[in-house]
């Protein structure tokens, strides 16, 4: 380790607020953990022995000193800070020097560990008490082994939840450190039987898919962007791994996560900035995969706020919470960038194989290699050709890669949907509309999304305002009609914009078409409609090469043996 191990001063102690609380098999698991990772490990191997409350974490970090190791079940012995300089700046995930002294103290513990250049050295520790140290050869690294956990506090297993659960968490809780450090390989053994493992990778988007099996790494986008923090000279690292709004979601709100500086933690602030990025993008009751990473000075953190350091206090909320509502518009829009990306392909091959299928032909593929993309080609907006209508109903659009279908209604309807939500304008009408048997609720309801209704007679009323876009449409009346019985502004917008947007089934011509996907592609949130349809469907050239088996050679495709030709004897 970088520091010795040492008892923190009393002073420091003292300002240290929360205590390790270790109730639970799931709190073991998370301290030693920690102490792995800390320790740089990148194999760590949980086993868990549940019948006899045995469990033990291995890694291949660097390992404790043999004058350390009997230092490590002390109180307040840490190598992590020193002084209460450092608590303001801290690094590792632990740093109060209390976990494994707790653990020693519930259970007999046995850690064996061994530096580069020394042999290994094992103690071994009943009531947190050193009861021997001796030579123990091993491999670089620490194993730490608790066994009998609880055993002289009955009261707290019975209080901890049945194992299935606990396993659960434990799942869970490895997840999640694997997303934030995703070049660890893990496993988690049960009686000696490998149930889970993780395999190490670059980045965390390739962790993702190996914890939630239905996603497809094609599925996901991921941005890393460095930004300079807020009154501090220093910079923090986002990484914003999203699931394409048009390809996945979930029906609970569980897979948002966030990662502070190594771990996951609850910040309903953060959160809700990408709750609310994905308002109107998914369909009703769908919620959206997201796993948030922000690697920012220890300084701009209080981890004091929760004991299991669950919770945190970050600094400059309202700053972190718009740099993600501006990283999530960048992954929604439509840039070449975004697009042309072998996970377009994977939605389009599900239906080439479809159509495979039904052909007698069975090839194997070549794989066919992405087009190298200029730098230039990355920035703006990709640049879609209207070339036609199809069924009157789709606008068929060319791109430098492929062909487009774009569904008329529901781009369309995206448009005038954002449009309304930037500019929700009421305007005065020449002529009063008369609506007549209105119930006190659509009286009520017109009043709350602003258009005010006035008595005009016997069960009359008159409206003399109505949303601009409404103006001089045949279909006002019962556009209000219908707006009446609807819930909040919001759910008023999106009914109106479904309401105005061009139908399918209508004629266009190729100038109306391109007006519509020029105004459609600029929209904050092009892959789906307000009500979580997907907008598009993109026919990679590459698909269709693959498809239309352009690869042949001709000869063979006509049947004639290719011959090759003897090279000349020399
Ligand atoms: P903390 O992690 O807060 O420092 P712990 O009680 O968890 O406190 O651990 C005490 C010390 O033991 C750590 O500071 C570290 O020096 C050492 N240690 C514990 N586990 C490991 C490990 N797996 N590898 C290397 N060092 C470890
Ligand atoms: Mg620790």
């Amino acid at each position: 380790m970088e520091m010795a191990i040492r008892k923190l001063p009393d002073n420091l102690i003292k300002l240290i607020a929360a205590g390790e609380v270790i109730d639970s098999l799931v709190a073991v698991v998370r301290e030693l953990v920690e102490n792995s990772l800390d320790a740089k490990a990148d194999r760590i191997f949980v086993s868990i022995y549940p019948e006899t409350w045995n469990l033990q974490v291995a890694d291949n970090g660097e390992g404790i000193t043999q004058e350390d190791l009997p230092l490590t079940i002390q109180p307040h012995a840490t190598s992590k800070i020193n002084n209460t300089n450092d608590l303001i700046n801290i690094h590792t995930l632990g740093f109060r020097g209390e976990a494994l002294h707790s653990i020693a103290q519930l259970a007999q513990i046995n850690i064996s560990s061994r530096v580069t250049n020394d042999c290994g050295w094992e103690i071994m520790a009943e009531n947190a008490q050193l009861q021997h140290i001796y030579p123990k050869p091993s491999a670089v690294g620490t194993i730490v082994r608790v066994n009998d956990l609880f055993g002289n506090m009955p009261v707290r297993r019975q209080v901890n939840p049945p194992f299935k659960q606990q396993l659960k968490k434990i799942q869970i809780l490895l997840g999640e450190f694997a997303l934030c450090h995703p070049h660890i390989t893990w496993q988690l053994l049960v009686n000696e039987r490998l149930i889970f493992s993780i395999s190490r990778s670059n980045s965390a988007d390739k962790i993702l898919p190996q914890l939630l099996k239905t996603i497809h790494y094609s599925d996901l986008k991921t941005i890393k962007k460095a930004i300079d923090t807020p009154y501090e000279k220093s910079i923090s690292h986002l990484e914003l791994v999203l699931g394409l709004p048009d390809r996945i979601s979930r029906p609970r709100p569980d897979w948002v996560k966030i990662g502070i500086n190594g771990r996951i933690i609850k910040c309903p602030e953060l959160e809700s900035a990408i709750y609310s990025s994905f308002h109107r993008t998914l369909e009703r009751d769908r919620f959206p995969v997201a796993f948030l990473h922000l690697q920012t000075s220890p300084r701009q953190i209080d981890w004091n706020r929760h004991p299991a350091k669950a919770e945190i206090f970050l600094d400059n909320i309202e700053f972190w919470q718009e740099q993600i509502k501006d990283t999530i518009a960048e992954i929604f829009k439509l840039t070449d960038n975004n697009i042309s990306q072998k996970w377009e392909n994977k939605r389009v091959e599900n239906i080439l194989k479809l159509a495979e299928n039904k052909s007698i032909y069975h090839l194997e593929t070549p794989e066919i290699k992405e087009r190298e993309k200029s730098p230039e080609e990355n920035i703006g907006l990709i640049d879609l050709q209207v070339i036609a209508q199809a069924r009157n109903t789709y606008i068929v659009a060319e791109h430098s890669q492929g062909i487009w279908l774009i569904e008329q209604h529901i781009a369309h309807e995206r448009i005038i949907y954002e449009q309304l939500q930037n500019q929700w304008e009421i305007v005065a009408l020449e002529n009063p509309i008369i609506l007549d048997k209105l119930l006190p609720k659509q009286i009520e309801q017109l009043n709350n999304i602003g258009l005010e209704i006035e008595t005009f007679g016997e069960d009359l009323w008159a409206l003399r305002a109505i949303p601009k876009i409404l103006l001089n449409r045949d279909d006002s009346l019962s556009a209000i009609m219908e707006l009446s019985y609807g819930g909040d502004l919001n759910s008023a917008q999106v009914a109106i914009a479904c309401r105005s947007a061009i139908r399918n089934g209508e004629k266009l011509t190729i100038k109306q078409m391109q007006n519509i996907v020029d105004n459609w592609k600029i929209t904050k949130n092009p892959h789906t409609c307000p009500h979580g349809r997907p907008i598009y469907l993109s026919l990679e050239e590459s698909s269709l090469y693959r498809f239309f088996r352009r690869h042949w050679v001709l000869g063979k495709s006509h049947g004639i043996e290719e011959k090759r030709h003897k090279p000349p004897l020399p």
